[in-house]
């Protein structure tokens, strides 16, 4: 199955490898691409927000499982997904490519300290890429007149970090003018990849409990992680009803 929807997100059902070479192709060929890593909070914000679900429907090119939650939930739903792809993996892997490709890029997101910081990891470890801009993400400015700077900048890769859905109503500004650039939002990876926060280590990833290690860290996650038992109730209830069908 190429597509797997879970409460009424169409997610890409590929492996890492296969997305590396599908954005490797799009990437060279310049094709203006909107990339959406969507969690359990996002497909929830998406069923709440029409406008948001429009842009996951009608904008995004390709919809990847951000994390466990959607995983168990295609496959409690009968129709599993082949692997989990994080933003951030996404997000580590695009920047490599960028500095072996000495691509054009441009950041946008986290806090002035966290931005200043990316920048100095990119001057040290990745030389080869073209910053064409990076700025934080507390601007006061309407998206179109961002978009529009973003624009000028002719960049090749675009990374949003905002939070969703912010990130992604930017990015769908580019994409419907047909920005020849990979656009993807990348919710906290700048604080990540800025080492300012720490990804939780490889033993609490490989047992799907990264989550777990992050709101052990920022306990003031808890709230938004209430949304995580109602996306499980509503994941049960689909699965009812498709039974139905
Ligand atoms: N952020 C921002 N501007 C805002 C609000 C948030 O740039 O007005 C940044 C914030 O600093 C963080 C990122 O957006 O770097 C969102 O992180 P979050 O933990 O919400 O993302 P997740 O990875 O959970 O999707």
């Amino acid at each position: 199955m190429d597509k797997v929807a879970v409460l009424g997100v169409n997610f890409d059902n590929k492996n890492f490898e296969q997305f590396k070479n599908e954005l490797v192709k799009r990437i060279d060929a310049h094709q203006s691409t909107l990339i959406v890593t969507a969690n359990p909070e996002i497909v929830m914000t998406a069923n709440e927000n029409p406008e948001f679900m429009k842009i996951l429907h009608s904008d995004a090119d390709y919809i990847t499982p951000d994390g466990i939650g959607i995983v168990k939930a295609a496959q409690m739903l009968g129709t599993p997904l082949k692997q989990r792809v994080t933003g951030y993996d996404l997000f580590a892997w695009l920047m490599q490519r960028a500095n072996q490709c000495k691509l054009r890029v441009f950041l946008i997101g986290a806090k002035p300290e966290v931005i200043q910081a990316v920048k100095a990891k990119v001057a040290r470890d990745y030389k080869q890429i073209q910053l064409v801009g990076a700025r934080d993400g507390y601007f006061s400015e309407d998206l179109e007149v961002v978009a529009y700077q973003i624009a000028k900048t002719k960049p090749d890769l675009v990374f949003a970090a905002l939070g969703s859905p912010r990130q992604e109503q930017l990015l769908a500004l580019l994409r419907r003018q047909d920005l020849p650039a990979l656009m993807m939002g990348v919710g906290g990876s700048f604080d990540v990849f800025s080492g300012m926060v720490k990804r939780a280590p490889e033993f609490w990833q490989k047992n799907h409990l990264e989550w777990f290690y992050r709101l052990v860290k920022n306990p003031t996650r808890f709230k938004r992680m209430l949304v995580l038992p109602k996306f499980v109730s509503k994941v049960r209830q689909s699965k009812k009803e498709r039974k139905k069908l």
